[in-house]
């Protein structure tokens, strides 16, 4: 019998079934809104979309095996889901979220959640003590991303379980930098992971979606109802495109991974660089915490394709904005086809100056998401923006 466990062959079977009607090998997308009940009730498992699909459902069974969980709830965006988590809250409620986490996070936690009732501490979770101390008597979950967005700083996942269930919080973790490929939050006791799917999932650029996964079955039922009552689901055909994406993200994944250590490692001591940020790095101060977390699906450390570069002036960085040709300026991440943006403008910019200024995040900080374009192309274009 062959092993039908492993994450590539997971990603490409899972939920690909053939299609049980016709034999397509490439699932059908399953438009229909609403489906043939024979008599009242009496049905064959759906109803109506927004409540369960069966495109979505193969999605779902798929990016469930690929995080080694049992649920997968899926949701319209990235924000979509951290909402849907958000709403399993009562008034009062306490969670703590990670100082530096991805801009649009922070802006509804302060701007929508907390008009709701909801009480929010961001604390910076590279250190375990700031955690422990900001733990009240209603803290009911700490949310954290690690690598962070865009400072690239690890939360270390082991630890913070460890403290989580001391203090009888759950762990949430939005692992959308590293992918299901790169890191395994659940494995290490992590209760929920988020994603959004609109990066290294997609992969392409070309889709919007979140996810939550999670092997908590009280946890899973409340999400999967929220996900009905809500109905910020994803549609049918992109649900289809996710399924299809997921078989190239092992690939994908990997060689983005292995561009940007590349990239890293010949750009470290340029010159016109002030300073560069990258987990995979000696000098990156938690480098020995990637190597032990940050691991692919066979057990290597893998560092992630986002590297973050200060440069010594927002002339340079204009400078080095316009000469850039093969790196798009743009938001997101995590597509085959490199991209370059400025947090402190684009991404972050719903973050208040103050907290900025307290992180760390410049306007002369470059983050750059590494495709799987030919790496000497990409070193090139790079050396001759930077000169
Ligand atoms: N989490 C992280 C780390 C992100 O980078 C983003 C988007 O950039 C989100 C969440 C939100 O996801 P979406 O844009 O799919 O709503």
């Amino acid at each position: 019998m062959p092993n039908k466990n492993r994450f590539e062959t997971k990603a490409i079977h899972v939920g690909n079934k053939p299609d049980q009607e016709s034999g397509a090998v490439s699932p059908p997308i399953m438009l229909s809104s609403t489906y043939e009940q024979m008599a009242v009730g009496d049905h064959k498992g759906f109803d109506y979309s927004r409540a369960v699909n069966p495109t979505r459902t193969r999605y779902e069974e798929n990016i469930a095996s690929l995080e080694k969980a049992n649920f997968a709830i899926s949701f319209s965006s990235g924000m979509a889901a951290i909402t849907a988590l958000f709403q399993t809250l009562k008034k009062g409620d306490h969670v703590i979220i990670g100082k530096n986490v991805y801009g649009g996070t922070y802006r509804i936690a302060v701007t929508v959640l907390k008009t709701h009732g909801f009480k929010f501490d961001f604390v910076d979770t590279k250190n375990i003590d700031y955690l422990e101390n900001a733990i009240q008597s209603n803290t009911k979950w700490i949310f954290v991303e690690t690598p962070t967005n865009p400072l690239l700083e690890l939360c270390d996942l082991e630890a913070t379980v460890n403290l989580c269930k001391t203090k009888n919080v759950k762990l949430a973790v939005d692992n959308t930098f590293m992918s299901p490929y790169g890191q395994s939050p659940l494995t290490l006791g992590a209760d929920i992971v988020m994603h959004s799917a609109t990066k290294f999932i997609g992969g392409h650029s070309d889709i919007l979606g979140g996810v939550l996964i999670t092997n908590d079955n009280n946890l899973a039922e409340r999400l999967f109802f929220i996900q009905k009552t809500g109905g910020a689901v994803p549609s049918p055909f992109d649900c289809w495109l996710l399924l299809r994406s997921t078989k190239t993200m092992a690939l994908r994944v990997q060689r983005q991974s292995d561009n940007a250590l590349e990239l890293a490692n010949r750009l470290k001591s340029h010159p016109k660089i002030k300073s560069l940020v990258y987990p995979g790095l000696k000098t990156h101060p938690q480098f020995e915490l990637a190597k032990r977390q940050q691991l692919n699906p066979v057990g290597d450390p893998i560092f992630g394709s986002m590297i973050s570069l200060y440069l010594q002036s927002i002339k340079q960085r204009d400078l080095f904005l316009n000469r850039i040709e093969l790196f798009t300026l743009a938001e997101s991440l995590g597509g085959v086809e490199s991209l370059v943006c400025i947090p402190y403008e684009m991404t972050h910019g719903s973050v208040p100056q103050n907290m900025k200024d307290e992180i760390g995040l410049s306007k002369s900080l470059i983050r750059l998401s590494v495709g799987i374009e030919n790496v000497d192309d990409l070193f090139d274009d790079l050396a001759h923006a930077l000169d």
